[in-house]
């Protein structure tokens, strides 16, 4: 029985940090300041708590001003604008991410509109998503950036491959579609509504698994040799487990990301990354690659 190459997010999320932080020196002495990323945690949800925290942790140790507002449950949507308000015209910040999900009484719409689409670290903004489907520089959605930086660490060019994202949301499955598209994929979205998702996995060289099911793609459907990306995160009784039945997947796969380990580390690399592009753009100084 053959193995896939497993592909290992923590190392490529090191090796990226490792280059933020070389940039954010760069940055640092050109400009006599350091970048500024602000997070925004409303309420007191635990899960949110521990990524805000890791994402501080991770902006200081890039050598990044990490700055937090912490704001009660109950803080009406005027509040919340009016601090995104000030964050925008202050200039020390170069990103603004407002951590969700937001309480239900707040329009999340509402609140990303608000956030100066330079600013916008997360990429969520309509400009930044407009900007993306239409080729233009954007700053990109965290965790589909790097999956599509591992997919290229594994394939090199990906042009003319077949790739199925399994999902359709904002923050994940429309923007690694994009992506994908942009690298010259002939890129399937599959969705609750997608009738043989079987056939679509199956045919595919590239299967990027974004949907919030438990195990739900088995090895059995995967193309031989094909690359499986896993971005689910399910909090089960064996503890975290991906939307791939990662056992089964790895005798068929040529290359998958684990869960966790994968896309997970990925994700924070890529919000120092988005931060320093914010600012090298604002600051009008060179990019980092
Ligand atoms: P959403 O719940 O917003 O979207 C899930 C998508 O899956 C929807 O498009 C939905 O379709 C689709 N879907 C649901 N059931 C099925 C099904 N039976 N067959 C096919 N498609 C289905 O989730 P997110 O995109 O925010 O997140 C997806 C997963 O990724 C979650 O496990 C989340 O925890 C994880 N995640 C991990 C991150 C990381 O850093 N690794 C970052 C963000 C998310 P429809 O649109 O029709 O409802």
């Amino acid at each position: 029985i053959s193995s896939a190459t497993i592909i290992d997010g923590k190392a490529h999320a090191a090796a990226l940090r490792q280059r933020v932080a070389e940039g954010v020196a760069t940055f640092t002495a050109a400009t006599g300041r350091q970048p500024g990323l602000a997070v925004v945690l409303v309420g007191e949800d635990p899960a949110s708590a521990v990524y805000v925290r890791s994402k501080g942790k991770a902006t200081a140790a890039a050598g990044m001003n990490s700055i937090e507002h912490r704001l009660p449950v109950d803080i009406d949507q005027t509040g919340l604008l009016e601090l995104v308000a000030e964050l925008n015209a202050d200039d020390g910040v170069d990103g603004i991410l407002v951590q969700l999900p937001l309480p239900s009484h707040i329009d999340s719409h509402a609140v990303i509109a608000a956030i100066d689409p330079a600013k916008d670290v997360d990429g969520f903004h309509p400009v930044n998503a407009g900007r993306l489907a239409t080729g233009l520089p954007a700053l990109v959605p965290c965790t589909p950036l790097g999956c599509i930086m591992m997919l290229k660490a594994v394939h090199g060019h990906l042009a003319g491959l077949d790739a199925v994202v399994v999902g359709r949301s904002n923050i994940v499955g429309k923007p690694m579609a994009q992506l994908l598209l942009a690298e010259s994929c002939t890129v399937t979205i599959a969705h609750s509504r997608t009738r043989d998702l079987f056939a679509a996995v199956r045919r595919a060289d590239i299967v990027v698994a974004a949907v919030g099911i438990p195990r739900m793609i088995e090895g059995g459907w995967i193309k031989p040799g094909a690359t499986v990306i896993d971005v689910g995160i399910n909090r089960t009784d064996d503890g975290l487990v991906g939307d791939v039945d990662f056992d089964s997947a790895v005798q068929v796969a040529g290359a998958i990301t684990p869960v966790p380990g994968g896309v997970g580390p990925m994700t924070i690399a890529c919000l120092l990354r988005n931060t320093l592009v914010a600012a090298s753009r604002r600051a009008g100084v060179a990019e980092p690659e």
